[in-house]
């Protein structure tokens, strides 16, 4: 866990983090009616860098669209998004890597269940970057709980309400002394994880759920396909079944809050021999260099 840092950027006015508070009778509260995403930030001494920020904007503006959040993309666009990150950063100062969480809140006060033409109020904070799964290798467990079908509630959508199925998922992973949770769709299909996504090696071939499998549209995942690609992966988008978990080669995880991270354990199994394969192990190298330097794809942002 890890605390939000002292400025914190909330509708227009950057205050203190604990000035920065919204009504018990917003929608926000009383029905999770909010979206958001989280981008990292890298700090190299006074350098700071943000990761497909543009990217991370559009997905922002997209799950407002599917949701009917219309008071945001009026009052925004891609430039002052970064401006406020700019200045966020300015007023924290960060000396070490961090997370930034950027949130639209539907902050009307009890207007039913309905969504246009109702206000919001956007906040922006900083927290340390510290990983939400293990980094050496990971023991995973089958989620006894569904992923919500993207026909219930959108999974391409990052909406905060969404976020008791992964809550749901997650503890009970917690409590059955693994480290995360594997999801399953309706049909018994793998999705991800409760809040990264999932890759398994069998062979020569990169194997990940498609994006129609109620799984987050993820900006990691897309980098991956993309750095795999490059370094001659062959990569294939399909249904995954829990059985090839068990017998894959390699599995690992991706995500913001993630990194790329070996799975070495699913159900009991042990997964590439208990250690780290060789195919996420290059992999999770070009992130981690993608995250710092990337001046072939352009998707890093210079804040400072
Ligand atoms: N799936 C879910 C459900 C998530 O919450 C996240 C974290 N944002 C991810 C996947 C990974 O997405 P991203 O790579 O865009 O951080």
């Amino acid at each position: 866990m890890a605390n939000p840092h002292p400025r914190v950027y909330f509708g227009d006015r950057f205050v203190d983090a604990e000035e920065a508070t919204l009504g018990v009778a917003t929608s926000a509260l009383l029905y999770g009616l909010s979206v958001y995403t989280v981008f990292p930030v890298h700090v190299d001494g006074t350098k700071r860098t943000a990761f497909r920020l543009r990217d991370h904007f559009d997905r922002l503006l997209e799950s407002c669209k599917i949701i009917g959040i219309d008071q945001f993309a009026p009052d925004w666009d891609y430039d002052k998004f970064v401006t406020v990150a700019k200045r966020l950063i300015a007023e924290n100062d960060p000396q070490s890597d961090v997370f930034v969480r950027a949130t639209v809140h539907v902050d009307a006060s009890i207007p039913g269940t309905r969504v246009r033409g109702c206000s919001v109020k956007v906040s922006m904070f900083v927290y340390d970057a510290v990983p939400i799964v293990p980094q050496d290798g990971m023991r995973l467990k089958t989620s006894v709980w569904r992923r919500i079908p993207d026909n219930a509630i959108p999974s391409r959508a990052k909406v905060n309400g969404a976020y008791v199925n992964s809550v749901l998922a997650k503890q009970d992973a917690i409590d059955s002394g693994y480290d995360d949770c594997i999801f399953l769709d309706v049909n018994g299909h793998v999705c991800e994880l409760s809040a990264a996504n999932i890759f398994v090696v069998r062979g020569d071939t990169l194997i990940t759920p498609d994006v129609s499998f109620d799984i987050l549209d993820s900006i990691n995942r897309r980098t991956l396909l993309t750095l795999a690609e490059e370094d001659g992966i062959r990569v294939v988008e399909r249904a995954v079944d829990l059985t090839e978990l068990y017998i894959a080669d390699e599995v690992f995880v991706t995500g913001t809050s993630a990194g790329v991270a070996p799975v070495t354990e699913v159900d009991g199994r042990l997964v590439s021999g208990g250690t780290h394969g060789p195919i996420s192990t290059a992999l999770r190298k070009r992130h981690t260099a993608a995250l710092r330097t990337d001046d072939v794809h352009g998707w890093v942002t210079t804040l400072s």
